[in-house]
């Protein structure tokens, strides 16, 4: 960390520093130029608050070298992390994409998609017990029956099952149903106290990306779950909201190279959420992969048009399949396996 201090600062300005950042564990080397004097701070910058310095008298501006994250940053861990969920490996060279309905519907929607899901070579299902809606009239999830239909279906195939958890006190519940990866939903990323617990379990984690989330906040959001001892975090990017209003969100593409940069943590995309209509899907789904996305969340139904949430997003099982076979060959010319 590096305190710049004001051009007239007094001595004692200066002392008044370096007495401050003793009392918070740093070391102070303070550099005297001509017009400036520049104290560089050694130490945990990160546990540092940085506008308690900026306040104090004489000080110009406060500077920070470190990234505010540590566990889930390249920089303390320069090979990719490879999540585990059994015998599926997310981050590794082959691409996974994990696909299912929006929600979990009845045991017969379930059956089917899981086949579909099967079928069309995915290794791991998804499905919305518990919805984030926007309207409190529209359908909300089924609920605990929901875990054990996606468990029920899921399983027969050797499918992982992913979902969302929207509340804490559901946690143990999906515990005991033994979901194996754990969504943090877009709405949820900064809630605290949520990433807090699943920190605390080693369940894998799906942490989408928040609707306006820079990726600062994204990775100080994943920083939470991994402090807490819980290391199996993987980023899913969704689209963001803009200006635009001629789809659902805006497929942050660009987030894909950066996070590969400045984290460890595999990365995967949902250009289902991102266009919001099951014919963008293929195109967005390719641009991810070309762009080294480790996988894909994709949303698929067995009927789309009788989908009870996010009908016109949904592929049908046979788009799941075309979809599979065009990203095989862009995973080939990477050098990857689907
Ligand atoms: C979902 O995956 O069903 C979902 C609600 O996604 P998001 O949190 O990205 O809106
Ligand atoms: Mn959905």
């Amino acid at each position: 960390m590096i305190i710049i201090m004001q051009s007239h600062c007094s001595d004692d300005q200066v002392q008044g520093v370096a007495e401050r950042l003793a009392a918070m564990g740093m070391q102070a080397n303070v550099s005297r130029g001509i017009e400036r004097t520049v104290i560089g701070a050694i130490g945990d910058e990160r546990v540092v608050d940085q506008e308690a310095l900026e306040a104090l008298p004489g000080v110009e501006r406060v500077v920070r070298v470190m990234k505010p994250y540590k566990i889930v940053a390249r920089e303390s861990h320069d090979r990719d992390t490879v999540v585990q969920v059994g015998d599926v490996a997310i981050g590794g060279r082959a691409l996974q994409v994990i696909a299912g309905p929006c929600s979990v519907e009845t045991p017969e929607q379930m059956a089917a998609a899981a086949q579909a899901v099967a079928e069309a070579g995915c290794r791991l299902m998804r499905g919305g017990a518990f919805k984030p809606r926007t309207s409190p009239y529209a359908f909300q999830g089924v609920g605990v029956e929901g875990l054990r239909m996606l468990r029920d279906a899921a399983r027969p195939h050797g499918l992982p099952v992913v979902t969302e958890l929207m509340d804490v006190r559901m946690l143990d519940t999906f515990l005991e149903y033994g979901v194996d990866v754990i969504q943090i939903g877009t709405r949820n990323m900064q809630n605290f106290d949520l990433l807090k617990e699943v920190g605390r379990t080693h369940v894998p984690v799906i942490l989408k990306r928040g609707l306006s989330a820079t990726v600062s906040e994204w990775l100080m959001a994943a920083e939470y779950i991994a402090a807490g001892g819980n290391h199996n975090i993987i980023f899913c990017e969704r689209g963001v909201r803009t200006f635009e209003d001629a789809y659902r969100n805006m497929l942050d593409v660009t987030a894909v190279p950066v996070l590969k940069r400045e984290t460890h943590l595999p990365v995967i995309i949902d250009p289902s959420h991102a266009g919001g209509k099951a014919w963008m899907v293929p195109a967005l789904a390719r641009a991810a992969v070309a762009a080294g996305a480790d996988g894909l969340l994709v949303e698929m139904h067995p009927t789309p048009a009788q989908a009870w949430s996010d009908a016109d997003q949904a592929l049908s099982p046979e788009e799941l399949r075309n979809l599979m076979a065009e990203l095989r060959g862009i995973a080939q010319v990477l050098g990857r396996e689907l």
